[in-house]
């Protein structure tokens, strides 16, 4: 009796499997399932004859039928796990589109000024960069900036003590390059510059470039050719450029140089103040009394000097009007360029 037994339940086992090898549907292992191992199954069926059989013989068959039973409930899992992989397709698609990597690119003000030096030095400027921490003497003194000067005052300077502060601008760099090299002078200086000011256009912070140009025989008509060369080749050839009279403390004759409005293109707007001209620069001739303080003889050179914020330009090229946006690092606005 007990070998008819285990015959009987390795039998069972052996079409048991069978039956689940050829279930194709969630349903019919749902039916083999309850056919071999529900509570009215042929498993539990044969365990329940249990009861009829010899003390001394129960464990054995007892335990080939929990055996069984295990291997059963882990085929029975095993075939759920496979069409479940299988109604999803293949797990590997060779046909998808690879993964683009995501690549980070350069910061707009970035890009600005690496286009902007491209331009000068394309014209035969070198590029220095000086202290953003400067002394009173640079960034005021040696640029002929009178004591009473308003560039002086408390409201627009960031003092870091008495006779040191956060330069105003990049023109500091005119007075150390020339103290450091004879004419001809050729540089353009790009760099962060520091002010107490701050709304829609304004920043604590900002950039800018300066340049400066000093040698024998240079004229204001050198001044005009290479500025307007700047604008044709930084927001196109057909911009209209023009120089208005203005004044700096480090150069005379001074001029402020306009452009077209690239906004609207002439008949006026928000951005141009309905005059259809946005100024974009200051510029010079090199005053003769700062060659004073470096050592240059006013009447062997002449040269001209000019100082631009990177974001007002940056603004003006890709019509941007919140100078905060610069800042903000949102990926939504760097992502545009
Ligand atoms: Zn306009």
């Amino acid at each position: 009796m007990p070998e008819q037994l285990k015959t009987a339940l390795s039998e069972l086992a052996r079409t048991a499997l069978n039956a689940l090898n050829l279930a194709r549907t969630k349903t019919e292992i749902e039916e083999v399932r309850v056919r071999y191992l529900g509570t009215k199954g042929s498993v539990s069926g044969l365990m329940r004859q249990m009861g009829s059989l010899p003390k001394d013989v129960r464990p054995q068959v007892g335990a080939l039928a929990n055996r069984i039973k295990d291997e059963l409930t882990r085929a029975l899992a095993d075939r759920l796990t496979d069409l479940s992989a299988q109604s999803q397709g293949p797990a590997l698609d060779v046909t998808l589109p690879g993964r683009r990597t995501r690549r980070g690119r350069r910061h707009p003000i970035s890009r600005t000024i690496e286009e902007i030096l491209g331009i000068f030095t394309r014209m035969g400027f070198n590029v220095a960069e000086g202290p953003e921490v400067e002394t009173d003497y640079y960034c005021f003194e040696a640029l002929n900036f009178p004591p009473d000067h308003p560039a002086r005052d408390m409201q627009d300077t960031l003092f870091v003590s008495d006779k040191v502060v956060l330069r105003t601008h990049t023109s500091p760099m005119q007075v150390r390059t020339m103290e450091a090299q004879r004419p001809p002078v050729w540089v353009v200086v790009p760099g962060k510059t520091y002010r107490r000011d701050s709304d829609v256009t304004h920043t604590p912070m900002f950039h800018q470039i300066e340049g400066l140009v000093v040698d024998q025989g240079i004229t204001f008509g050198h001044l005009k050719g290479v500025l307007t060369s700047f604008v044709h080749q930084f927001f196109g050839p057909d911009v209209p450029v023009r120089f208005r009279p203005s004044f700096f403390p480090f150069t005379e004759p001074s001029a402020e140089v306009d452009i077209g409005c690239v906004i609207c293109g002439g008949p006026g707007c928000r951005v141009c103040k309905n005059s259809g001209w946005l100024e974009i620069l200051g510029s010079g001739m090199v005053d003769p009394e700062v060659y004073k303080f470096v050592g240059y003889d006013p009447e062997q050179v002449t040269g001209f000097a000019f100082g631009m914020g990177i974001e007002r330009v940056a603004m003006l090229k890709y019509g941007i009007d919140d100078i905060r946006l610069f800042f903000d690092n949102d990926l939504r606005f760097l992502k545009q360029f």
